[in-house]
């Protein structure tokens, strides 16, 4: 019989990933997202994947509909993705993101602790939860030193999971996932940012990019599979925490020398530093190292810097190209033409 999962946050980028690879496994896959007048699933139809989940409706802040949730889809696994997830604008809704970044993943194990315990858990952790201070690859024992309120609200996140796992013994897995990108991440990020504007100014849309700091340095990979790694988490026997990461770092400069680059543009001509973007507090090394995730799960990435900028700006320029040619597309982006 096929297992079912319950993916929350389902209309994120992760989501809609996650969503295709258990589909390719088999599973039988049930997706919570918040309704909303405009409905939001362009990533869902990216992947083809739209019509093949059963989508449900379910709020981080409302307990009953996370009960409900969990008991029309019957999961064997839930990975819970949802959240607020945008760490620049947590210091905008410090107290919104302690409600659903944090509080929401305790009303979600409340519920499984009251509908079945034998459910396996996957949390969306974070990163961002070492915040400043470290000069060293980030291993699962490095200590946490949260910068923002989102990672203050994931801290929560990580360590009411690990009460839930050690108090109750439910199978409950942090993944403490380093940056991922793809086509598919939202507009906010810096990297989509940065392919989608390079693929506008490439086509002459726009002339000019403002960006933060771009001397930060990140660790960043690929989300297809990041959520791979995800999935290998809720197979193991005994549940773990795991790092994910490419335990390489690039600065926001490289990745837009890069992405210029690749459209034959010199980024010194067109990024132009804003002061107004800079984080109140902002973090200046993320380099991560997988080695456990490598020796329990058997998961290494294989899509590096090069390769991740690349695929964003090609796709990005694609769907710009299209756009121009009045070709409706499922994707964000003529949302964000005017600034
Ligand atoms: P994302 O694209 O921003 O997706 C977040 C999802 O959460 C969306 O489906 C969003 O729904 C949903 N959501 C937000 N507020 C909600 C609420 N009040 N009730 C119900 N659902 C709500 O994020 P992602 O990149 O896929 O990341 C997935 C998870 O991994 C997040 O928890 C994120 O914090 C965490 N994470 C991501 C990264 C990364 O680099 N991508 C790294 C570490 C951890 P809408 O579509 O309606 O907005």
């Amino acid at each position: 019989m096929s297992k079912r999962a319950l993916i929350t946050g389902i209309t994120g980028q992760d989501g809609a990933y996650l969503a295709k690879l258990l589909l390719d496994k088999d599973y039988t896959v049930y997706g919570s997202y918040r309704r909303s007048s405009t409905p939001n699933f362009w990533r869902l139809q990216y992947l083809d994947v739209h019509n093949r989940v059963h989508l449900l409706t379910a709020e981080l802040n409302d307990s009953s509909s996370l009960i409900d949730t969990i008991r029309v889809s019957r999961p064997d696994e839930i990975y819970h993705l949802a959240a607020q997830s945008f760490p620049g604008a947590s210091f905008e809704h410090p107290v919104g993101y302690g409600e659903i970044t944090g509080l929401g993943l305790t009303r979600l194990l409340e519920a499984v602790r009251s509908i079945n315990k034998d459910i396996r858990v996957y949390q969306a952790s974070t990163i961002e939860l070492f915040g400043q201070g470290n000069t060293k690859p980030l291993t699962e024992d490095t200590p946490f030193n949260p910068a923002n309120p989102y990672a203050v609200a994931k801290l929560y996140a990580h360590w009411i999971a690990n009460i839930y796992r050690a108090g109750y013994g439910i199978f409950i897995c942090n993944g403490i996932m380093f940056n991922h990108e793809s086509p598919l991440r939202g507009l906010d990020f810096v990297t989509r940012k940065i392919s989608n504007a390079v693929a506008r100014i490439s086509l002459g849309l726009d002339n000019e990019l403002a960006m933060g700091n771009i001397e930060a340095k990140r660790d960043w990979g690929y989300a297809p599979e990041y959520v791979n790694a995800m999935w290998r988490m809720l197979q193991q026997k005994e549940p773990d925490d795991y790092i994910i990461a490419t335990n390489e770092m690039h600065t926001v400069k490289q990745f837009l020398q890069q992405a210029f680059s690749i459209v034959g543009l010199d980024w010194s001509k067109y990024v132009k530093v804003n002061k107004e973007l800079l984080r109140p507090v902002d973090v200046n090394f993320w380099q991560g190292d997988y080695a456990r995730a490598k020796t329990k799960l058997g998961w290494q990435p294989e899509v590096k810097f090069e390769r991740l900028v690349e695929i964003m700006v090609h796709e990005d320029v694609k769907r710009w190209e299209s756009w121009l040619k009045g070709v409706a597309l499922p994707w964000d982006g003529y949302n964000y033409i005017s600034k």
